[in-house]
């Protein structure tokens, strides 16, 4: 087994660990672990909410979550002669559940707290647990369905310079300060998260640096240039990522582990939410941001995916579902109306709404844009795995 570069007590919070975490993004956050490319170690870390939520059949938790905690993450860690120019080189070896902790969560936010994609649909809260047995996840609150895992970071990136926070801050304030989104944009969530001092955790900053940088570390709710918030669910074991680097050292964190989501992660606290370990092996490309051209991450899926080879497919069209407007090519509201589409089928075979959203958020979902050129409607496609179900779903 690799050894264990950054540990978890399950019972405190990040910022009370042995080495503490972060929930922000900041170059000033220093590295709290220090590595070799070539290096193989374990990094655990805690589920997204900092244990907020738990295994009970009570969705006041979700209801109530505080989300200027999110996400606690795991490091930064320094890898030996990284500079800013190169791709770090990252294998995701193996990742999974914390022995004791074989559990995850999946839950629908509250319109007013969080909200989701279907918030207008379904603004209540809920959740749903699940049992990890192995490879399989199976919920008590939602019967009749079980699937193997696809397990895999939500989150991990490097840190940005100065120079790339500033640009996220400053043009993440542009959309807030600008306060209209497209026209089928809920009013609720907000365009963004700007920074938010409260409940920051930062590591081993220096008390004298802590008011400057929980002022300005960038929120870690959205993918960006280093990666970050990605949520794919195939960046699963075996899988090689390219990060580009922007500070020396790469400054490498990491957390928000999903034992399975569908494309998508639709309920935004939408994936099987878990804490777990991940094994990793870094190597360096020096220059290797020009020598590619690279601007966001790349990566290579692993060879170790659930086999699901029959699936149902959802259509969905850029037509508002409330007001029946035509939307040009949009391929969210696209994507709305293909998962809208499956939740009224499932609804078919006993499944509540909010059962369906939670499910269509967390199982092996295969999201696609299918077509963006047929004027004037985007074509996205939800594909449900029918095996994932104890009954057969096929319409005969
Ligand atoms: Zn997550």
């Amino acid at each position: 087994m690799p050894k264990t570069l950054f540990k978890i007590d399950l019972t405190k919070s990040m910022s009370k660990q042995e080495i503490p975490g972060h929930n922000r993004w900041h170059p000033d956050i220093p590295a709290v672990i220090s590595v070799k490319p070539g290096d193989v170690f374990r990094i655990e870390c805690k589920d997204w909410t900092d244990g907020q939520i738990k295994n009970d059949d009570n969705p006041t938790d979700i209801k109530d979550v505080k989300l200027s905690v999110v996400h606690v993450l795991s490091g930064p860690i320094h890898v030996e002669g990284v500079e800013p120019g190169d791709i770090l080189v990252v294998d995701l070896l193996d990742i999974g559940t914390l022995p004791g902790d074989e559990w995850g969560f999946t839950g629908i936010f509250d319109r007013e707290n969080g909200g989701g994609f279907l918030t207008d649909h379904y603004p209540k809260p809920a959740k749903a647990i699940w049992d990890l047995q192995g490879i399989f996840a199976s919920s008590r609150h939602i019967p009749g369905v079980k699937f193997a895992g696809i397990p895999h970071p939500g989150l991990i990136g490097c840190a940005p310079s100065q120079d790339l926070l500033n640009t996220w801050n400053r043009r993440e304030k542009a959309l807030v300060d600008k306060g209209v989104g497209p026209a089928w944009k809920p009013a609720i969530p907000p365009l963004a998260a700007l920074p938010n001092p409260e409940n920051a955790i930062l590591g081993r900053v220096k008390p004298a640096d802590f008011e400057r940088i929980a002022a300005e570390g960038a929120r870690t709710v959205p993918p960006r240039e280093h990666g970050g918030n990605c949520d794919i669910k195939n960046l699963s074991k075996g899988s090689r990522i390219f990060f580009p680097v922007y500070v020396s050292g790469g400054k490498l964190s990491m957390g928000d582990i999903h034992f399975s989501q569908g494309d998508g992660e639709i309920s935004f606290c939408g994936a099987i939410e878990m804490s777990g370990f991940m094994d990793l092996h870094v190597d360096v490309i020096k220059g290797g941001m020009a020598k590619y051209a690279m601007v966001n991450p790349i990566f290579k899926p692993g060879p170790v995916e659930p086999r699901y080879s029959e699936f149902l497919v959802f259509e969905g069209i850029s037509v508002d579902e409330f007001t029946g407007e035509q939307y040009y090519l949009d391929a969210h509201v696209s994507y709305r109306r293909a998962c809208l589409n499956a939740i009224a089928f499932l609804k078919k075979f006993g499944f509540t709404g909010e059962q369906a959203y939670m499910l269509l958020s967390c199982a092996p979902i295969e999201g696609r844009l299918s077509g963006v050129v047929d004027i004037p409607n985007a074509c996205c496609t939800l594909a449900l795995p029918t095996a994932i179900f104890d009954k057969n779903i096929v319409p005969v």
